[in-house]
C-alpha cells in the first residue's frame, strides 16, 4: 500500500506538515502475495495464538496501518490487554501503563496512537503536551476511571488535611490534578513507602489499596473503586483449578479481591506477571487478569500452557485494526486536555516517575 502519490512531491516542511495531517484514501484491503509477504514476520510472532483463518483479514490491515506510522510519524503505544493482532502485528511499544507512561516521554514521533483506554491516551498527552496523542475509539474508557471526581478528592482531602493523596494512574487527567503523587501496580508499595509517612489516601482502587496495605506499615484510607474486569475473579474459581492440577501455578494482578489474591502463587502488575512465567519458563499457569494477556504472553512463551479464567475488558476490546486504520487515515481521535490541568497533573506524574 503506497500512500506517497496521495502527495505531491516536496520536502518542503508546509508540504510535510500537510502529508502527516490531510485525510487519506482508504487501501483496498486485499489479501495479495504483497501483503502476505510484507505481514509474514508479524504472522509468525502471533501464529500459535491467531487462527489461521483470520489471517487474511488482519494482514491487509496490518500492512497498511504500519505504511501510515511512516507517512504520519507516528508510533502506536499498545497496553498488555490489546489483542495479539494488535500487539505483535502494529504496536512500537508495548507494555503496562507504567512503561507506556515512561515510553510516551521519549518517543521522537510527532503522533502516539493510544491503543488502551481513554486514562492512558490522556497520560501520553499531559507527558508529552507538544504531540498529538489520539486514540482509536474515544469511548474506551474504565470502571477505576470513572469511578470517582476531582470534587470526591477535594472532599477526601477536606476530609483528611495534611495526609498525602496517593492516586492510581487509572483516574482522569482532573483527578491527577488533585493528587500528590501517582503509582501503578508496578510502583505503588514503593511510592507509599518513599513519603515516609504514617498514612495516605489511596486512589480509587479499593482492591489494590487493600494489596498495599498488606504489603507496607503505611495505613491506607482507600476509595471504594474497582476493576470490572478483576473484580469478577474468585478464589472458589481458583481452588477448583488447584484442585484439578496441584502442580498449577496461580499468579494475580494485585486489582483482584483478597480471596483471588489470597490463593496466588504471585502478585504482581502485568509487567511483573510477564517477567515472573518467563522466568519460570514451563509448566501450567493460570494467569488472573484480563484474557489478551495470556494470549500475547502465549507467543512467547512456548513453553507455558496458559490456564485462562478469562475475563475480557470491554473498554480494551473498543480497539481494533479498523478503527486504527481510521484513526491514521483521518487522524481522529485527538485527545485534548486543557493547558492549566496538563500542567497540574503532570505534578503527580512526574514525582512517580521520580522514585527510582
Ligand atoms: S481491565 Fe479494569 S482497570 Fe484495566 S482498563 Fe479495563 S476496567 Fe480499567
Amino acid at each position: 500500500m503506497d500512500f506517497s502519490s496521495t502527495f505531491e512531491a516536496s520536502t518542503s516542511l508546509p508540504a510535510v506538515a500537510a502529508r502527516r495531517y490531510a485525510a487519506l484514501p482508504r487501501p483496498s484491503l486485499q489479501f495479495t502475495e504483497e501483503v502476505a509477504a510484507k505481514t509474514a514476520p508479524q504472522w509468525e510472532k502471533m501464529k500459535s495464538v491467531v487462527p489461521s483463518v483470520e489471517w487474511p483479514f488482519f494482514a491487509p490491515y496490518i500492512a497498511a496501518i504500519n505504511d501510515l506510522k511512516v507517512v504520519r510519524n507516528a508510533v502506536i503505544l499498545a497496553h498488555n490487554y490489546q489483542t495479539p493482532e494488535i500487539f505483535h502485528g502494529v504496536a512500537d511499544i508495548v507494555g503496562d501503563s507504567l512503561q507506556l507512561a515512561l515510553e510516551a516521554t521519549r518517543v521522537k514521533a510527532d503522533v502516539i496512537v493510544q491503543c488502551g483506554v481513554h486514562f492512558m491516551a490522556e497520560t501520553s498527552k499531559i507527558l508529552s503536551p507538544s504531540k498529538t496523542v489520539l486514540i482509536p475509539d474515544m469511548r474506551a474508557g474504565c470502571s477505576l476511571a470513572t469511578s470517582i471526581t476531582a470534587q470526591d478528592i477535594r472532599a477526601m482531602k477536606a476530609m483528611y488535611p495534611g495526609v498525602p493523596v496517593v492516586t492510581y494512574v487509572n483516574t482522569t487527567a482532573e483527578v491527577k490534578a488533585e493528587s500528590d503523587i501517582c503509582v501503578t501496580s508496578s510502583n505503588a508499595v514503593k511510592i507509599v513507602e518513599s513519603l515516609g509517612v504514617d498514612r495516605v489516601i489511596f486512589l480509587p482502587d479499593q482492591y489494590l489499596a487493600k494489596w498495599v496495605a498488606s504489603q507496607s506499615k503505611v495505613k491506607i484510607i482507600a476509595w471504594k473503586g474497582a476493576c470490572e474486569v478483576h473484580e469478577r475473579f474468585t478464589g472458589a474459581e481458583l481452588r477448583a483449578f488447584r484442585d484439578a492440577d496441584p502442580s498449577v501455578k496461580i499468579i494475580a494482578h494485585p486489582e483482584c479481591p483478597p480471596d483471588v489474591i489470597a490463593e496466588a502463587d504471585f502478585t504482581g502488575s502485568t509487567a511483573a506477571m510477564i517477567d515472573w512465567t518467563k522466568k519460570l519458563g514451563r509448566g501450567r499457569v493460570v494467569m488472573v487478569t484480563e484474557c489478551s494477556m495470556a494470549d500475547n504472553v502465549a507467543a512467547e512463551a512456548p513453553d507455558i500452557e496458559f490456564v485462562r479464567p478469562c475475563n475480557l475488558c470491554p473498554h480494551m476490546k473498543r480497539i481494533t485494526l479498523p478503527k486504527i486504520l481510521d484513526c491514521l487515515l483521518e487522524m481522529k481521535h485527538e485527545v485534548e486536555i486543557d493547558p492549566v490541568i496538563i500542567e497540574r497533573a503532570r505534578l503527580p506524574i512526574d514525582r512517580m516517575i521520580a522514585v527510582k
